[in-house]
């Protein structure tokens, strides 16, 4: 069975946001205005987050796109009290809409603050929507899938075509759209994949790896890995 899994290469990142916009324009969510964002309220189901450097007067060291890590030992999805949130059979964290409650204690077991609560109602049937992905309803608590409505429709396709899912037949919309090839998507249990090569890279660190969440989001960059 695959289990899916992303590399982002931090001495690749240019910082762009391009997987940003990717991400919100793939899974439908939407900007909000300034009065909304000072009050915290922006999703960004990936976001570039900066890294100053103190040395240089706070100059930007690097840039790093955090999108949900897809721990494989995640603890958002052990405090919810409905089974709203679980980690499926190829490793990725789903959100189970209809039964959220909204008492957003996964997004306080998340380290990585990767969950964000719903405070808008989305607007029906606007035009450029993406209709493989559901419009999340207020009140709900959301987050990065890994694209997992394009595994779906390429596994059916596959299956239209009577044959096996080719390798790289799934990619999520910010590893397709980055030109700087700096995240890499793709199967961490196949030894032929580009994403499992590089998950061994003497480069490779996980973020808060002493906390044991195992994340299968692995971060490359000169210096942070294993030597
Ligand atoms: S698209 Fe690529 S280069 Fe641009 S911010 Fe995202 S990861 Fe960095
Ligand atoms: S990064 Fe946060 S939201 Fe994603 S699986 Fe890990 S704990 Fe859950």
């Amino acid at each position: 069975m695959a289990l899916w899994g992303m590399v982002i290469d931090l001495d690749r990142c240019t910082g762009c946001q391009a997987c940003v916009v990717a991400c919100k324009a793939e899974n439908n969510v939407p900007p909000v205005g300034a009065k909304e964002a000072v009050r915290g309220r922006i999703i960004s189901w990936m976001q570039v987050l900066t890294e100053e450097d103190e040395e240089h007067d706070g100059e930007v060291k690097r840039f790093v796109p955090r999108p949900c890590l897809q721990c494989d030992d995640p603890p958002c999805t052990k405090v919810c009290p409905v089974y709203a949130t679980y980690r499926n059979p190829e490793g990725i964290v789903a959100q189970i809409y209809a039964r959220c409650i909204g008492c957003r204690f996964c997004m306080a077991a998340c380290p990585y603050n990767a969950k964000y609560f719903n405070w808008h109602r989305y607007q029906k049937e606007a035009p450029g929507q993406n209709p493989d992905v559901s419009l999340r309803p207020k009140g709900v608590v959301e987050k990065c899938t890994f694209c997992h409505h394009r595994l779906q429709k390429a596994r059916e396709r596959a299956l239209a075509e009577r044959r096996e899912l080719a390798p790289g037949e799934y990619v999520t919309a910010c590893a397709e759209v980055c030109p700087a090839r700096a995240i890499v998507f793709g199967d961490l249990s196949d030894p032929g994949s580009e994403v499992h090569r590089l998950a061994r890279s003497p480069r490779a660190f996980r973020l808060l790896e002493a906390l044991g969440t195992k994340p299968k989001v692995i971060y490359l960059s000169e210096g942070e890995g294993r030597g």
